[in-house]
C-alpha cells in the first residue's frame, strides 16, 4: 500500500527533533553475514537530534554495515535499531534519507525527475510534488538545473541531485556513505560548506561515513572512530565548535588539536587490527 504524502508534508522541513534527545539507537548489535564474516560485535551507538555523527575507520570496519542496519537494509545478527518514541515494527522509510557514494542516478530522466522518483514510489502525483522537488533543488542549489539531464552534469552537481532526492521525503535522518570520497578537494570543501548550510536550514540528523579525518573534524559534532575484524566502536570525539563553520575553522589551533586527536585515534584503531 502506498504510504501517503501529503505536498505539505514535502515540501516543508521536517518536524525538527530536538537537539540532544536520542533520535534512533543501535542497541549491542552484532552483523555475521552468511558466509560467516563477522562485520559489526557489540555496537552500541545513540543518534540524537541535529547532531553531525561521522563514523570513521579503516576499510572493512563494518561502516556501510553500521549505515545499513541503521537504515533498515540490512537485518543485525543479535541486537536491535531502536526508535525511541515508535511502537515496534513502524516503517520508517520515510524518516531517512540515503546517499550513495556513487550518485546513481536514472540517466534517461531530468534533475527533476530523479528528486521525484522516491515520491512517486509512495504514490504523489508530479502535480502535488512540484513544491517539494524545486524547494530541494533549491537547498542544494541546483534550482537553475531542473531540466538538465545527468550527463551535462558535472561529479559535484550529480552528488547535489542525489542529496536533492534524499530529502524529497522530507527525512528526520541523512545517512551518508563516503558521499564525496569521488570528488576532487575543491568541490569536496564545497559541498562540506553547503552541507553543513543545509543541515541548519533543513533542521536534519545526519550520520556521514568518511575516510578522511580532515573531512570528519570539519563537519562533525561527534566522530566516532571503528576497528575492524571484528567492527566495532574504539573512539568517540566530540568536536566542540559551534556552528555556523566556515574555512576558518580548518586555520585554528583547536581544529589542529581534533584532527592530531582523531588521527591517533584511528592509528590506534588500525594497529589493533592484527591482519593489517
Ligand atoms: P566498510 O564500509 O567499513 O569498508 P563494510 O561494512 O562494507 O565495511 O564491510 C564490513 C565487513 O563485512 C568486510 O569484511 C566486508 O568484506 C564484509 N561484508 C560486507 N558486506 C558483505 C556481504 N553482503 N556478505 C559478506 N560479507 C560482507
Ligand atoms: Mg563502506
Amino acid at each position: 500500500m502506498p504510504v501517503t504524502v501529503t505536498t505539505a508534508r514535502a515540501d516543508s522541513p521536517p518536524r525538527p527533533v530536538r537537539a540532544g534527545q536520542t533520535l534512533v539507537s543501535l542497541e549491542g548489535v552484532d552483523k555475521t553475514f552468511a558466509n560467516g564474516t563477522v562485520a559489526l560485535s557489540g555496537l552500541d551507538l545513540d543518534i540524537r537530534g541535529q547532531e553531525f555523527v561521522s563514523l570513521l575507520g579503516p576499510s572493512g570496519c563494518g561502516k556501510s554495515t553500521a549505515l545499513r542496519i541503521l537504515a533498515g537494509l540490512v537485518d543485525p545478527s543479535r541486537g536491535r535499531v531502536v526508535w525511541p518514541g515508535a511502537a515496534d515494527g513502524d516503517d520508517h522509510r520515510g524518516d531517512i534519507g540515503f546517499v550513495f557514494q556513487e550518485p546513481t542516478l536514472m540517466p534517461w530522466a531530468n534533475v527533476a525527475d530523479n528528486v521525484f522518483l522516491p515520491l512517486r514510489l509512495r504514490g504523489v502525483s508530479r502535480r502535488e510534488a512540484q513544491g517539494a522537488i524545486a524547494s530541494c533543488l533549491a537547498l542544494v542549489g541546483l534550482d537553475k538545473f531542473a531540466h538538465a539531464y545527468p550527463r551535462e552534469l558535472s561529479g559535484g552537481m550529480k552528488m547535489r541531485v542525489s542529496i536533492a532526492r534524499a530529502l524529497s521525503l522530507r527525512p528526520k535522518i541523512l545517512l551518508m556513505d563516503e558521499p564525496f570520497a569521488a570528488l576532487d578537494e575543491i568541490t569536496r570543501f564545497k559541498l562540506n560548506d553547503d552541507l553543513l548550510r543545509l543541515q541548519k536550514e533543513f533542521g536534519c540528523t545526519i550520520v556521514f561515513v568518511t575516510h578522511s579525518v580532515y573531512e570528519s573534524v570539519y563537519l562533525s559534532t561527534r566522530i566516532v572512530v571503528m576497528a575492524a575484524r571484528p567492527g566495532r566502536i574504539v573512539a568517540e570525539i566530540p568536536v566542540d565548535e559551534p556552528s555556523p563553520r566556515d574555512e576558518s575553522f580548518r586555520t585554528t589551533a583547536l581544529y589542529a588539536d581534533l584532527c592530531r586527536r582523531t588521527s591517533a585515534a584511528l592509528h590506534g584503531a588500525m594497529g589493533a587490527d592484527e591482519h593489517l
